[in-house]
């Protein structure tokens, strides 16, 4: 009994340290040579047991320079969009930020890293109770859940230093602009379902809100609770 449960230890070992080196691997050739610099985004990506969050049956995909389906439709982002949204919102320390579209946390977990509260939504209500779930094993105290339908934001913790949206939407939310802090940042995917949409970026600075295009993406769609 003991042997087997020394073996089983050592082979999780293994196994732990050969999922840390295919995701030093991603950081290197996926995320830093494609130009992210940001490094508080690099030490994040590199802390982040990826492969902890997505189904078993892609576990072993977790590390590819691809998106991942984790049920219900949806799917995980590819590393680099993750890397590239966390950095293009210039996350600080003391930062309180919210994310729409909480899928299986991993952006969530990125972020928690960096800053001080996240606070994400889901819509599909046993993608984000599983997040919240694997996430509170992972030991994460700073991420917050709601589910519901993110269009509404989350007002009570408003206003935001930064929001990251992660499905796509034909327009830029209303109530989301309203609960961005004045000079804040928020990134988000402007598009029809199902065809390239843009990722967008929106400054807020007083009156004056400014939008940028960054580059063309494909989301899942941004749905709406009836
Ligand atoms: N950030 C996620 C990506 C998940 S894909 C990750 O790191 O894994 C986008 C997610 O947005 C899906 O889980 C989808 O169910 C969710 N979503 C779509 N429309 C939404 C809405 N109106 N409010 C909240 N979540 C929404």
């Amino acid at each position: 009994m003991l042997k087997l449960v020394l073996l089983l230890l050592l082979v999780n070992l293994f196994q732990s340290d050969e999922r840390q080196a295919e995701r030093e691997h991603m950081v290197v050739h996926q995320i830093q040579d494609r130009g992210v610099k940001d490094e508080l985004t690099i030490e994040a990506m590199r802390k982040v047991d990826r492969h902890k969050l997505v189904p078993s049956e892609v576990r072993h995909l977790a590390y590819q320079d691809r998106p991942l389906p984790i049920g219900f439709g949806q799917t995980i982002s590819q590393p680099y969009m993750v890397a590239y949204m966390t950095e293009s919102i210039r996350p600080g320390e003391n930062f309180k930020v919210l994310e729409i579209g909480t899928g299986s946390g991993y952006q969530a977990a990125v972020l928690a890293e960096i800053v001080a509260e996240v606070y994400t939504v889901e819509i599909v209500e046993d993608l984000g109770k599983r997040a919240a779930n694997d996430l509170r094993d992972m030991g994460y105290q700073n991420i917050h859940f709601k589910i519901g339908d993110g269009y509404y934001g989350w007002q009570e913790h408003a206003p935001y230093d930064a929001i990251i949206v992660t499905a796509a939407s034909e327009q830029v939310p209303p109530p989301l602009l309203k609960q961005l802090k004045d000079g804040g940042r928020m990134i988000i995917p402007v598009g029809s379902p199902f065809m390239t949409q843009q990722l967008v970026i929106v400054e807020k600075k007083g009156k004056r809100i400014r939008s940028r295009n960054l580059m063309p993406v494909r989301f899942v769609p941004f749905t709406r609770s009836k």
